[in-house]
C-alpha cells in the first residue's frame, strides 16, 4: 500500500562499493576498509585511501566500540517514517579505528547523551539490511 510504503523509513541498498560492508552487517560485523599501503582504516567505502593513494585495500573487522563525538536530536518530522520517534537522536561516533560513523544512540534517553560517550555497535535488522546503532557501555562490562 502506498501509504504505508510512503511511512516506512528509507533504508540503504549496498552498492558495489559498499556490499562488503552491508554483508557484515548482516553477519553483525562492523565491516571497514584498511589501506594495505599505509593501514589508515577508512569508512564510507572508496577507492582510494584518504591517506596515501592507494588503491590496495583490505576489508577488516572493527571492534565495533567507539566513543559520541557530536549528536542532535531532532524535534521535526522531515520524513514520514520517523514521525513515531521525535524527538529522535542522530550521532556522529568515533569508531576506535580511527573512522566516524553517522548513526543513532539507543539504550539512553537523550537527556543523558554524553560528548566522549563510550558506546558498542549492535544491529538493527530489517529485511534484507542490517543497521549500525550504538548502545552506550556500562561500566561493568
Ligand atoms: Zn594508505
Amino acid at each position: 500500500m502506498a501509504d504505508t510504503q510512503a511511512r516506512s523509513k528509507p533504508l540503504p541498498e549496498a552498492d558495489e562499493a559498499s556490499r562488503p560492508f552491508y554483508d557484515g552487517a548482516l553477519a553483525g560485523r562492523l565491516m571497514l576498509m584498511r589501506c594495505d599501503d599505509c593501514g589508515t582504516v577508512r569508512l564510507p567505502s572508496r577507492r582510494h585511501c584518504d591517506r596515501c593513494l592507494s588503491t590496495e585495500t583490505t576489508w577488516v573487522q572493527a571492534s565495533g566500540r567507539g566513543s559520541v563525538r557530536t549528536f542532535a536530536v531532532m524535534h521535526r518530522v522531515y520524513h514520514p517514517g520517523f514521525a513515531d520517534e521525535v524527538p529522535y537522536n542522530i550521532a556522529v561516533v568515533e569508531l576506535a579505528e580511527g573512522p566516524r560513523i553517522v548513526s543513532n544512540l539507543v539504550g539512553v534517553s537523550n537527556a543523558d547523551i554524553r560528548l566522549g560517550m563510550p558506546v558498542e555497535v549492535e544491529w538493527e535488522r530489517h529485511n534484507d539490511v542490517a543497521l549500525p546503532k550504538f548502545r552506550p557501555l556500562t561500566s561493568d562490562r
